[in-house]
């Protein structure tokens, strides 16, 4: 089957959209308080309604990869809540065209399952961990014992280093006033470990009273600390993503910032993402022009439809992220959560 470059070659300001996030589920052992906010009721996708492991591998070969997607990102909710994950990454990994399979976890039930996703052939894992000190991360994490919780994660972490992951990256979403102050403590895990750490920006999506309340922090403002304890160059290894990459002189590992709150990377997006329940969305912040694959596979639409409509959204999407930015619209466009969305 030919396959279909999703961008004219003489369109330069656009980048070529190859990059899936796959949500595998959208519920999630912790109830971080940026992503979901305390006590909320979310909506969450029934077991018949989200897409089986033979639907998604369907979509993926017969829709996805001759449109041009060979990067492939299992995320959530949680995706190593999802029965079968090992054998997901397998599948997806067989395919010949997957350039690159990564996951983002939260690192709780990873420890266990780090050698079986490594030797499934997965080949990246990022994680969240927003704090070094167990009860701040407790605090944001949610309910529950928060050293256990921790010590969990950092097991999880280890057992990642420890298998072969590599860059092994780690998340951190700065709140002010909640771990804004422990921002040297996680750059200090670069100067031993070949570690990749990426601050981010807190965004009004998930928790907007939490954002209303207390803000964000610039990524320039973490960028100055980190300078005048023990200065920062730019890194010569180019993030292919939304990070912006930097170094501590002389440190092993890099630092990474996610600055979508101060400066808009719209124009770099080279991503879409399909939810768990068979939703396949072309802009985060932006509810526009997305599809239902999963209803349509189910109605027996023919396959070369599915294909065309999704060539047609990957023509259009640098117009849906314009407008997204352009009408500053909130209103329907935060409706989910990260989680819900697959972040
Ligand atoms: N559970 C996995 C995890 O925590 O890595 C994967 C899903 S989580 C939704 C994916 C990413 O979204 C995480 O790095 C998380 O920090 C980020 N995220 C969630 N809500 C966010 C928000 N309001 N602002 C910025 N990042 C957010
Ligand atoms: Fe769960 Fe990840 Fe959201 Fe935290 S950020 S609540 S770990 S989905």
């Amino acid at each position: 089957m030919k396959e279909i470059v999703n961008n004219s070659p003489g369109d330069v300001a656009s980048p070529i959209i190859d990059y899936l996030r796959i949500s595998l589920v959208d519920r999630c052992n912790f109830q971080c308080l940026y992503c979901m906010p305390e006590g909320a009721k979310l909506d969450y996708v029934l077991q018949q309604d989200l897409l089986t492991n033979d639907e998604l591998l369907h979509l993926l070969k017969h829709v996805f990869i001759p449109n041009g997607f060979t990067r492939f990102r299992l995320t959530g909710g949680e995706p190593l809540l999802r029965p079968g994950v090992v054998d997901v990454v397998a599948r997806i990994r067989q395919l010949p065209q997957t350039q690159d399979l990564s996951l983002s976890t939260n690192a709780f039930l990873l420890s266990n399952l780090a050698q079986d996703l490594f030797d499934a052939g997965l080949n990246r894992v990022n994680i969240s961990l927003d704090s070094l000190d167990a009860k701040t991360f407790g605090q944001i994490v949610g309910d529950g014992n928060a050293q256990t919780r921790w010590t969990q994660v950092w097991e999880g972490i280890k057992a990642a280093h420890r298998v072969g992951f590599d860059p092994l990256k780690l998340n951190v979403v700065v709140i002010p006033g909640v771990n804004d102050h422990e921002v040297l403590d996680l750059a200090a895990l670069t100067l031993e470990r070949r570690w990749h750490v990426r601050f981010i920006e807190f965004m009004p999506i998930g928790n907007g009273e939490l954002f209303g309340d207390r803000g964000w922090v610039p990524s320039e403002e973490i960028r100055q600390k980190i300078r005048d304890r023990w200065g920062l160059n730019e890194s010569e290894v180019l993030g292919n993503g939304p990070a912006d990459v930097f170094q501590i002189p002389g440190a092993q590992g890099t630092l990474g910032f996610i600055s979508q709150m101060s400066e808009c990377f719209c124009d770099r997006c080279n991503r879409m993402r399909l939810s768990a329940d068979g939703w396949l969305r072309p802009c985060l912040l932006n509810e526009t022009g997305q599809l239902d694959l999963k209803t349509a596979l189910r109605a027996g639409v023919p396959t070369s439809v599915l294909r065309e409509r999704v060539s047609e959204l990957l023509q259009l999407k640098p117009e849906i992220n314009y407008k997204g930015r352009e009408s500053g619209t909130s209103s329907g466009l935060y409706g989910r959560t990260m989680s819900q969305i697959g972040g």
